[in-house]
């Protein structure tokens, strides 16, 4: 998909004033990663240093999220990663349904450009949105789902991980078929 398109995309986003978060924001947090990665990562909502710095997962819990990749061999360029709101929720609430409903058309013009072969959701606000309303994180991480387009699977949210570190365990268990995915793709 062209580059073009993908700038566009993040403009619109940038502009964004779909909902009343974009009052508060300080800036909007598109996505990073390849524009022709394999796999897609779908944390829940930027938190203070991602509004500060405009990008996804830069604090505690995105340091977490990078250590955790490295030590699953998972290599950064086959991987892009966005969230479902683009604009940080004040406190770092969870999202209301009508502010992810206002966002979700950058999460999925995203996915229409980048075209993943695989989709991660980072914890339950990701999963509840993209695989099922009810999904139990605790029993259904790691499972995988197929929705028409892609393969689909959840972990624990590395912020979770960052407050019960035992939970490291099952994190790196699913990272690891993660990684044997990515080798069928490659
Ligand atoms: N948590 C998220 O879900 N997304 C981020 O970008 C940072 C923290």
């Amino acid at each position: 998909m062209s580059h073009t398109e993908w700038e566009a995309l993040k403009a619109a986003c940038a502009a964004c004033t779909r909902c009343s978060l974009s009052l508060t924001r300080t800036t909007t947090v598109f996505g990073k990663g390849s524009e022709t990665a394999k796999i897609l990562f779908v944390g829940e909502a930027p938190g203070e240093q991602e509004d500060l710095s405009g990008m996804p997962f830069v604090g505690r819990a995105g340091k977490l999220l990078d250590a955790l990749l490295d030590e699953a061999g998972i290599p950064r360029e086959e991987i892009y990663i966005a969230n479902i709101l683009k604009c940080r929720p004040p406190e770092n609430r969870d999202p209301l349904p009508a502010e992810e409903d206002a966002c979700l058309d950058y999460l999925f013009g995203q996915i229409r450009l980048l075209r993943p072969r695989a989709v991660v959701c980072l914890g339950r606000i990701a999963a509840a949105r993209l695989i099922k309303k009810d999904f139990r994180i605790t029993k259904e991480h790691g499972v995988w789902f197929e929705n028409k387009d892609y393969p689909i699977t959840a972990i624990y949210h590395p912020a979770f991980v960052l407050r019960d570190p035992r939970k490291k365990g099952d994190v790196l268990a699913d990272l690891a078929i993660i990684k044997e995915k990515l080798n069928e793709i490659l």
